[in-house]
């Protein structure tokens, strides 16, 4: 039994084992005449995917798109790997994120940077894809599945090159990291606000537009469908906010350094998160403390540097 088995009709829920963990990534196939995968997980696990996307009775010339919420290696990492067992799909991703999957060497760099070791043990790089597979989306476009249609969102602040992806005949919201992360059995949402280009107000402005859209599943790439919605981006809102809040005065009132923005969120956050009875390793491999204030850190600096 697992979490994904609640997603609604048509939609088959694929766990990839990211660092050979249950219950951090997920990827989404939606069912179609033109099928589509949300979400590839990282290069590392990109044959176990493309299993599971066959497994779910899939032939490989079927698969139409592969759309990715944005470009970090933990949602896109196996595009590359993904388009050559599906010789069919078109990749769809933020038109910011376009050229760094066609040439990935300066998001390769800057994640290794972020990821450190883990680099090479979990996530693995990412195979370039041909210019000619990729299309990025204009925002609100439409993506035809015939039988279903999925929506695009601009959705910014996580990263400037997110996106959600909304089913509007079922209200199922995929929001990829924009809501934050919640792993089961755990079941407390932490926001995810990583370095480099994580900004509050950008990230505020999609939760309201998640909320607009009213969806009745609200699904996230780690890990799957919480509820109730309207309840959740309500909840992630506040939860960001505090967290900012909390990072600011770290700023201010110790000096503007990651340790000390790390030490106030664990501080502030560790004792309410239930980290006695959850699993913070799990956590520490996803959206840990660390990056969570390094990305903080570097969102009151350059807006320090915007007012100067
Ligand atoms: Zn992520």
């Amino acid at each position: 039994m697992s979490v994904l088995d609640a997603l609604p009709g048509g939609i088959t829920g694929i766990d990839t084992y990211m660092g050979g963990v249950s219950e951090i990534t997920a990827g989404f196939l939606l069912g179609g005449e033109r099928p589509a995968l949300v979400e590839t997980g990282p290069a590392k696990v990109a044959d176990a995917v493309a299993r599971e996307v066959t497994a779910a009775g899939l032939d490989p010339a079927d698969l139409a798109w592969i759309v990715v919420t944005h470009i970090h290696l933990d949602h896109a990492g196996g595009v590359g790997d993904l388009v050559r067992r599906f010789p069919n799909a078109t990749v769809v991703v933020h038109p910011a994120g376009a050229r760094h999957l066609v040439d990935p060497e300066r998001l390769l760099a800057s994640s290794a940077r972020v990821y450190g070791p883990l680099m090479d043990t979990v996530y693995g790089g990412l195979t370039p894809v041909e210019a000619d597979r990729v299309r990025a989306a204009d925002d609100g476009e439409t993506l035809d599945l015939g039988g279903r249609r999925l929506e695009l969102l601009y959705a910014p602040g996580h990263a400037k090159h997110h996106l959600a992806v909304f089913e509007p005949d079922l209200g199922v919201l995929f929001a990829g990291d924009g809501v934050g992360v919640l792993l089961p059995p755990n079941g407390v949402l932490r926001p995810a606000t990583p370095p480099p280009d994580f900004d509050r107000d950008l990230a505020v402005a999609s939760l309201h537009r998640f909320a607009e859209r009213d969806p009745a599943h609200l699904v996230l790439t780690h890990f799957g469908p919480i509820g109730p919605a309207d309840e959740r981006l309500a909840e992630a809102e506040a939860k960001l906010l505090r967290w900012c809040e909390t990072a600011e005065r770290a700023a201010e009132e110790q000096g503007p350094e990651l340790d000390h923005i790390e030490a106030a969120l664990r501080e502030r956050f560790e004792r309410e998160e239930g980290h006695e009875s959850g699993d913070p390793d799990r956590f520490e491999l996803l959206n840990s403390y660390r990056s969570n204030a390094a990305g903080l850190l570097r969102w009151i600096q350059q807006r320090q540097t915007r007012a100067d």
